[in-house]
């Protein structure tokens, strides 16, 4: 079971990662992988704030983190935190918190047994 950390580990930048990541895996794309993403946070989250759809394809699966030889966390929820702080999120992740607030779910009104049309994410 995996803990919270009070200090999150450096990144060496040892790539091992990548290998576990899903989106990675999909991608090839080095920003959207957990080792682009912890160099990029290390930079600057002001960047971060301008490419916040980089952040949302994180699933927070954590494997990357279970394969990290230093048990690097990727911070996901922690740095979405912050881009709805800075009030940078993507527009669908926007959407998707008012559906959720205001119908009980990511999608907006339904009827039962109704399939969402849309799928809101990120
Ligand atoms: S938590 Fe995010 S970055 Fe880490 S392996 Fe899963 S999808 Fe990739
Ligand atoms: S496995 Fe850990 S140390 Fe290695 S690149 Fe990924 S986050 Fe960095």
């Amino acid at each position: 079971m995996l803990t919270e950390l009070k200090e999150n580990p450096a990144c060496i930048e040892c790539g091992l990662c990548r290998e576990v990541c899903p989106v990675f895996t999909i991608s090839r794309d080095e920003t959207v992988a957990p080792r682009g993403r912890a160099v990029l946070a290390a930079a600057s989250m002001a960047a971060a704030g301008t490419d916040s759809p980089t952040y949302y394809q994180c699933t927070l699966c954590r494997a990357c983190r279970v394969a990290c030889p230093v048990g690097r966390d990727p911070e996901g929820e922690l740095l979405r935190a912050r881009l709805v702080a800075a009030g940078t999120e993507t527009d669908a992740n926007r959407e998707m918190i008012a559906n959720i607030r205001r119908y009980g779910n990511p999608f907006g009104p339904l009827q039962p047994g109704e399939i969402p049309k849309k799928l809101t994410c990120c």
